[in-house]
């Protein structure tokens, strides 16, 4: 494996910071500097801070780590930048420099348990019988999670479904063949969601074989953590289905570090493979776009239902991909779909922001509740299962107005399903 040495990271940084031309015109777009009306939390200021460490003119003290630590990753600065700032890149180097590697013990457990689906499943029992027992309610009225750390964590926390598994693939005689990567959560948070691919899928003619080999290493990269996000893509490279003729994920916060594989500092060995990963790979809204609607598996006569599209800042600004989500459902009879208002900012979310800084968050998610409320939907459809999370938590995992991936609304009105309340929101 390279290991990439402190002067080609310095210099890297350097090269990609000198492109900022220091215009400002990310300013006004950067959801941060809007609520603090701050340089410093602005792209141009944050990209100012990273020089200066890199230069050695400023400390990388607590002052620093803030301002960076406080951007949500929404990369809409990238979107408007005339100079072409690869701002997201400019970070994860950033957060490689000595005194601004901020990654605790803690957390460094927490990325590494995202890899392990079998231990997934385990934590998961274990909190499902703590909420069920009451036990995790009484944990927060007496201060003990508080205490440790953990009370904004379980506070986003659904009420947690029962593992159970997952369908095994159908018979693939006939039919075209797609791989499933289901992410850290496919097994536990979002196997409602993986079921509801996998019927869909199956309706347009697939037959779909799962990945469920945990995280793929984006968060751990985007805290600098590139030994553990190396060893996580390579798990998920080992596994790839050869004879899939695509590799569909459902989690557009995935996508962006997925289709950076084969950049990865990987073995020799391991480079043809990652080429070939990243070139079968598609999100899955954007691939059931481009395939011929099967009309006829949809029942037409259920009562209509008002969708929302959420547009998660990791499928318009990192993806950069159009409302594929919502184009998929305006083919499903009875639904009317609309898109939600300000639809181009950021619901704080961001990865793992939402627990970094989360009154930053918090702030974000409150103008996004807003909008909701104002568009008035019964559902609202989002391609990324982490802002779901996040705004099912401020919606008190309401579920008449659940915040599900498009496909679980798709798969609720397929000829064999049960209508979409009935099959859940996680
Ligand atoms: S990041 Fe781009 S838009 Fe922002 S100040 Fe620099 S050059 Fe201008
Ligand atoms: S990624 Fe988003 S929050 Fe971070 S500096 Fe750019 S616009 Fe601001």
């Amino acid at each position: 494996m390279q290991a990439p040495n402190s002067l080609s990271l310095s210099s890297q940084i350097l090269a990609l910071a000198d492109r900022c031309v220091k215009c400002g015109l990310c300013l006004p777009h950067c959801p941060t500097y809007g609520l603090h009306s701050d340089e410093n939390a602005s792209p141009r200021g944050r990209i100012a801070l990273l020089q200066g460490v890199t230069e050695g003119r400023l400390a990388p003290d607590a002052r620093v780590r803030k301002h960076l630590d406080e951007c949500v990753g929404c990369r809409r600065c990238e979107r408007v930048c005339p100079a072409g700032v690869e701002f997201e890149r400019l970070m994860d180097l950033g957060r490689r420099l000595p005194g601004l590697q901020a990654t605790s013990r803690w957390q460094r457990f927490a990325l590494r348990l995202l890899g392990k689906p079998t231990r997934l499943r385990r934590l998961h029992r274990g909190l499902r019988f703590l909420q069920r027992s009451g036990l995790l309610g009484l944990a927060r009225a007496s201060g003990l999670l508080r205490l440790s750390g953990l009370s904004r964590a379980a506070r986003l926390l659904p009420p947690l479904p029962a593992p159970a598994p997952l369908p095994h693939p159908a018979d693939d005689r006939g039919r075209r063949r797609v791989a499933l990567f289901t992410g850290c959560l496919g097994g536990t948070l979002e196997q409602t969601t993986v079921r509801a691919a996998i019927r869909v899928l199956e309706a347009f003619g697939f037959s779909v074989r799962r990945l469920e080999t945990g995280c793929c290493g984006a968060l751990a990269w985007h805290r600098g953590e590139m030994a553990l996000a190396t060893e996580q893509a390579r798990q998920q490279l080992s596994a790839a289905d050869e004879a899939a003729e695509a590799i569909l994920y459902l989690a557009t916060g995935c996508g962006p570090h997925l289709q950076r594989y084969a950049e990865l500092p990987l073995d020799e060995s391991d480079r043809p493979r990652a080429e070939a990963f990243v070139g079968r790979l598609e999100e899955i809204t954007a691939f059931l776009a481009r395939q011929p609607f099967p009309a006829e598996r949809f029942r037409a006569n259920d009562p209509p239902l008002t969708v929302a599209v959420h547009l998660p800042c990791s499928q318009i600004n990192g993806l950069r991909q159009q409302d594929t989500a919502g184009e998929l459902l305006g083919h499903v009879p009875g639904l009317r779909v609309i898109p939600l208002a300000d639809n181009d900012l950021c619901c704080g979310a961001g990865g793992e922001a939402m627990l970094r800084v989360p009154q930053v968050a918090e702030r974000l998610r409150s103008d996004k509740l807003e909008a909701i409320a104002r568009t008035a939907p019964e559902v609202v459809a989002s391609t990324n299962p982490g802002c779901a999370l996040f705004l099912n938590a401020g919606l008190g995992h309401d579920p008449e107005l659940p915040v599900v991936h498009p496909v679980v609304v798709m798969a609720a009105r397929l000829d064999e399903g049960s209508g979409w309340r009935g099959t859940g929101s996680g």
